[in-house]
């Protein structure tokens, strides 16, 4: 019997090079793949799910009347059927129709209908249903789930089953082996864990299948996470493998730093600092992530991070998503390390091509020690002396590619740059130890003393002009304030005309306050020019969109107004929020809504009054809203699973990566087969 991992899909009936080529941009090369190619979803037609009951993107069997339905012509000519059952109304349209297809759809006529429910041009919709017309209270047919599997254009889901059907056939524990070790094996074996999921039997509970937590696919949700563990533990393996030079623990830069500074540090950014340290004196690369709340004093940690490789003889480069950012950084480095002799250089994409050229011949030359800039220092153009140490803030705007990039620095010098990446999106546990389990990790769990919490209150939009008093009290006693302009579209000249129009408005009303207006489609210099006046006081009202929401330190601010608060992430309005607080004066932060609010709306602006903790903000919103979401980007490195959730298997993923860890140790190369087996198209490290 041969190995299924080996086993080309051409051994499979109706598998020709049109067919392989298809599977193959599902990335299915081998029956292994076919079989691991799992449901994303399951058919169900024995059971009428109410339309008011519909989940977006999940297929459902409606029974209802026919309201109306007539040919819509268009840019895309469709049939459209209008359908009730009383509980919600629904669209079913068809692209692709013929002329007698109408005669089944005539108004009052019960039908029962299936398909995936989207959200379309108007509102809920199903394009191309299956459909029979029935008599009311006729007998459902008997229980049984269909699996409906991811697929590409071309490929059906009936020619994946068919394919699938046979490859179960050549199932068996000599063809796909275990890879777990008996220990964890849980209530199923694999090849039965994969019958089930492919084949579900008849009395499968229905609920447990669609929701992902039948044991037979919690088996598999545990194994996948397994490997996931399994290839961050070989990617930093493969980076630890690398030389770093081993920076001096002891460093009198850092000293003098500390001496200058108006304020001590707090007991969380002693303890960061120190396993900085300790990661820098070691001969091979740091990968750490620190995390700390908007305000908990990040930039000082990384300032004595670089300190000891500037005492080491390395250089450092310092890099932030935005020129406001990197500016920001800029100024306080210079300010600290111009005083101490160390010279700090600056590189941006908005630079002169002259100041720039001298920029990169100190960087060059290695004159200067420490370089801040944007995206500017990723460039081929940009060469180092002697790069040492990369720090990398506010990461989730970075993708993992571009880590990596900066790292290839440093390789001249033949050795591979430390690297410090710091967040202020708090990040559970659970999606750090998907998304950054190749980091260490370290948080920064303590605000600097002195800082009065912000107080938050939720108010309807009715009583806009009760906020515009305060504004108008709060500026006028010398403070300033935000005013937060959002939109729910995805459009920034849409959001930028909103914040005009209540820039002019708020103009109007409060005639002896300076007003300024930042978004989008403003110039970064002209955003830039703006910020800095608002910065140095010269401005008393920031109107701006949500554009200003990574980390600008503006301490006499201390009012924040919000705008369609309950259509924001919580992450995002907890950015926003630490915008605000930042002194010693009280803040307020108003979350302005439009009622009614839905639940979860309600739920949300609850949270933000209840608490400023970050993690649990962070925890909430994953809980609403899913990673993608408090990641900000889906171009983190976080890989899509087959069929392990994260926040639903939570629980599991402590004991995955000890088995992963395991695995790597005592039997390699069964971790690279795992490996292999879930993630075909992860980059190989591993030398098994
Ligand atoms: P973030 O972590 O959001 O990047 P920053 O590094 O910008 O925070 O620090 C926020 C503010 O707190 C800055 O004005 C900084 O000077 C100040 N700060 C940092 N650490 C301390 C401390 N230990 N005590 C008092 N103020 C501090
Ligand atoms: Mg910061």
């Amino acid at each position: 019997m041969e190995v299924l991992a080996h086993t080309a899909l051409h051994h499979l009936k109706g598998v020709g090079d049109a067919v392989a080529q298809k599977l193959a941009k599902l990335d299915i090369s081998t029956v292994q793949d076919l079989l691991f190619h799992l449901p994303r979803d399951y058919e169900d037609r024995s059971h009428i799910t109410p339309i008011a009951g519909l989940a977006i993107g999940r297929s459902a069997l409606l029974e209802g009347d026919v309201l109306a339905a007539e040919v819509v012509t268009g840019r895309r000519t469709s049939f459209v059927v209008k359908f009730s059952d009383g509980s919600g109304l629904i669209t079913l349209r068809f692209y692709h129709f013929y002329a007698g297809q109408k005669q089944h759809f005539r108004p009052g006529q019960r039908m029962r209908v299936f398909g995936e429910a989207r959200l379309g041009a108007s509102g809920l919709e199903i394009y191309h249903p299956d459909y029979q017309s029935v008599t009311p209270g006729e007998a459902l047919p008997p229980a049984r789930l269909t699996p409906i599997y991811p697929t590409t254009e071309g490929l059906t889901q009936a020619k994946l089953r068919q394919l699938v059907a046979q490859a179960l056939t050549l199932l068996s524990p000599q063809s796909l082996p275990e890879l777990l070790p008996d220990a964890v094996q849980l209530r199923y074996r694999l090849i039965d864990a994969l019958r089930t999921v492919h084949n579900p039997p008849a009395d499968t509970p229905r609920e447990q299948l669609l929701s992902g937590t039948h044991p037979a696919q919690q088996r598999l949700a545990f194994e996948e996470l397994a490997a996931h563990q399994v290839s961050l533990a070989q990617r930093r393996h493969h980076i630890r493998a690398q030389k770093a030079p081993a920076l001096p623990f002891e460093t009198p830069l850092a000293a003098q730093l500390l001496e200058r500074l108006a304020f001590r540090l707090t007991g969380a950014q002693h303890r960061v600092w120190n396993e900085i340290a300790n990661d820098l004196r070691k001969p091979h690369p740091m990968l750490r992530l620190v995390q700390g709340d908007v305000g908990a004093g990040k930039t000082v940690v990384a300032a004595l991070a670089a300190c000891h490789a500037v005492t080491g003889g390395w250089q450092v480069a310092l890099m932030a998503p935005t020129e406001i950012l990197a500016e920001q950084h800029f100024v306080n480095f210079s300010r600290w390390f111009c005083a101490l002799g160390v010279p700090v250089a600056w590189l941006s994409g908005k630079q002169g091509v002259k100041e720039r050229r001298l920029s990169l011949e100190r960087v060059q030359s290695g004159e200067a020690r420490i370089v801040v800039g944007t995206h500017a220092l990723f460039q081929e153009s940009v060469q180092f002396e002697k790069l040492g140490l990369v720090i990398i803030d506010e990461q989730h705007r970075f993708g993992v590619d571009q880590r990596l990039a900066l790292r290839e620095k440093g390789l001249a010098t033949g050795y591979s740059p430390h690297q410090l990446v710091m967040t202020a999106t708090p990040i559970p546990r659970t999606l750090a130890m998907s998304a950054y389990g190749d980091l260490d990790t370290s948080v920064i769990d303590e605000l600097p003393p002195n800082r009065t919490p912000v107080t938050t209150v939720a108010l309807a939009d009715t009583r806009r002009e009760e906020v515009i008093d305060r504004v108008r009290a709060n500026c006028e006693q010398g403070r300033q304030a935000y005013w937060v302009c959002t939109l729910i579209e995805e459009s920034e000249q849409l959001e930028a005309q909103a914040a005009e129009a209540t820039f002019a408005e708020l103009q109007m009303l409060l005639p002896h306050l300076k007003l300024g207006l930042v978004h989008g489609r403003l110039k970064p210099a002209e955003k830039q020019s703006i910020m800095m006046e608002f910065k140095d006081g010269k401005l008393d009202l920031l109107v701006a969109t949500t554009v200003i929401e990574v980390g600008v330190d503006v301490p006499n601010a201390s009012l924040m107004i919000i705008e369609n608060a309950e259509r924001l992430g919580l992450s995002q309005l907890h950015q926003l929020r630490g915008r605000v607080g930042r002194g010693s004066a009280v803040s307020y932060c108003v979350l302005l809504y439009h009622a009614p609010l839905s639940a979860m709306g309600q739920e949300r602006l609850a949270i933000m009054r209840s608490t400023s903790d970050g993690f649990v903000i962070a925890e909430k919103d994953l809980e609403l809203r899913g990673p993608g979401e408090v990641l900000g980007t889906r171009q983190t490195g976080l890989v899509g699973f087959r069929v392990a959730d994260l926040v639903r298997d939570a629980g599991m993923l402590k004991a995955a990566q000890h088995l992963a860890r395991k695995l790597e140790q005592d039997s390699p190369v069964q971790a690279e087969s795992l490996v292999r087996r879930w993630l075909p198209q992860a980059p190989r490290y591993s030398v098994v």
